[in-house]
C-alpha cells in the first residue's frame, strides 16, 4: 500500500463516527490480508468521536458564519404566497439564496418545489390549481410580460401567488420552456434600477438579479412595503461580505466584463 493511499484513508475515516470507523476497518482487514497488519494496528486504537462544527439551529450554518444577526427577528408578515420552482442542480450549489428566504418568510407563504418538469397535474396538484387564478403571477421576463408595478391592488383578504424560477439563467430558461402550462399565469417582470448585490456569482447582465433579490423587490411592490425588500436583501449582503472576507472574489456581470474587454 502506498503512503498516499494511507493518508487518504485516514482522512476519510476520521470524519465518521466510531462505530462506522471500526466497521470499515474490520472490513478492510478481512478484504486485504496483505495490508491487514496496517489496519489491525488502527482497529485497536481508541478513536475519538469526530469533532463536529457547531451549527446554528436557525440559519443552519456553522456558528462562525451564522447570519442570524442580519435576519428579521421574526417572520415577515406578507399576504403574497411565493412559489419557487427550483432546478434540481441549484439546490446542490453552494451559496444558493433560497435558504435565506426560508428563514425570513413564514412556511405557509413559501412553497419550494424541486424539479425540471411540473407538467403533471397528478404530481403537482396544488401548483396546477392556482394557475388559472387571475391573481397568480409568473415572474419571468419577456415581450409579453407585464410590469409588476402595474398590478391591481387587491382587496383585503385576497393575495397574489407569485411563481419564481430558481437556478442559473440557463436553468430557469430550461424550466420555462419545459413547462408550457406556466404560461396560463399572468407573466410579469420587474422594471428596476437595483444593481445586484450578489457579487459572489456572475450575473448575465447589469439588470440581472439573484432569486432572493427578485423576490424581495417583487414583494416590496406587491405588498407596497419597501421594508420587505431591505429585510430580505440584508442577509444576502452579509452572506456576500462573509464570503469575500474568506477569500471569495467579486464576480462582475457579463456586461461589465465586456466593457472591460472593449476598453483593453
Ligand atoms: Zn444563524
Amino acid at each position: 500500500m502506498s503512503t498516499s493511499t494511507e493518508v487518504v484513508f485516514v482522512v476519510a475515516v476520521a470524519d465518521l463516527d466510531i462505530f462506522s470507523q471500526r466497521f470499515i476497518l474490520s472490513k478492510f482487514i478481512m478484504a486485504d490480508e496483505e495490508d491487514g497488519e496496517f489496519f489491525r494496528l488502527f482497529a485497536d486504537v481508541p478513536l475519538n468521536p469526530p469533532e463536529k462544527r457547531d451549527m446554528c439551529d436557525r440559519c443552519k450554518r456553522p456558528l462562525s458564519v451564522c447570519l442570524c444577526a442580519h435576519f428579521p427577528s421574526k417572520y415577515l408578515q406578507i399576504s403574497t404566497r411565493v412559489h419557487v420552482l427550483q432546478h434540481p442542480r441549484e439546490e446542490s450549489r453552494l451559496l444558493t439564496t433560497v435558504p435565506l428566504l426560508e428563514v425570513c418568510l413564514p412556511p405557509e407563504k413559501l412553497v419550494i418545489r424541486r424539479g425540471r418538469r411540473f407538467n403533471s397535474k397528478t404530481d403537482w396538484p396544488e401548483l396546477h390549481k392556482i394557475m388559472t387564478k387571475p391573481t397568480t403571477l409568473l415572474l419571468y421576463p419577456g415581450p409579453e410580460a407585464e410590469n409588476i408595478k402595474k398590478m391591481d391592488k387587491l382587496a383585503p383578504g385576497e393575495h397574489y401567488d407569485i411563481i419564481v424560477l430558481d437556478g442559473t439563467w440557463r436553468q430557469a430558461k430550461d424550466i420555462f420552456h419545459n413547462n408550457p402550462f406556466l404560461c396560463q399565469a399572468r407573466q410579469v417582470q420587474l422594471e428596476h434600477d437595483h444593481i445586484s448585490e450578489y457579487v459572489i456569482r456572475t450575473q448575465p447582465n447589469s439588470k440581472s438579479l439573484c432569486t432572493i433579490e427578485a423576490i424581495a423587490l417583487s414583494l416590496s411592490v406587491l405588498e407596497n412595503n419597501d421594508e420587505v425588500a431591505e429585510a430580505l436583501i440584508r442577509p444576502l449582503r452579509a452572506l456576500c461580505k462573509i464570503q469575500l472576507d474568506h477569500g471569495a472574489v467579486v464576480h462582475f456581470n457579463k456586461d461589465h466584463q465586456d466593457e472591460i474587454l472593449l476598453r483593453a
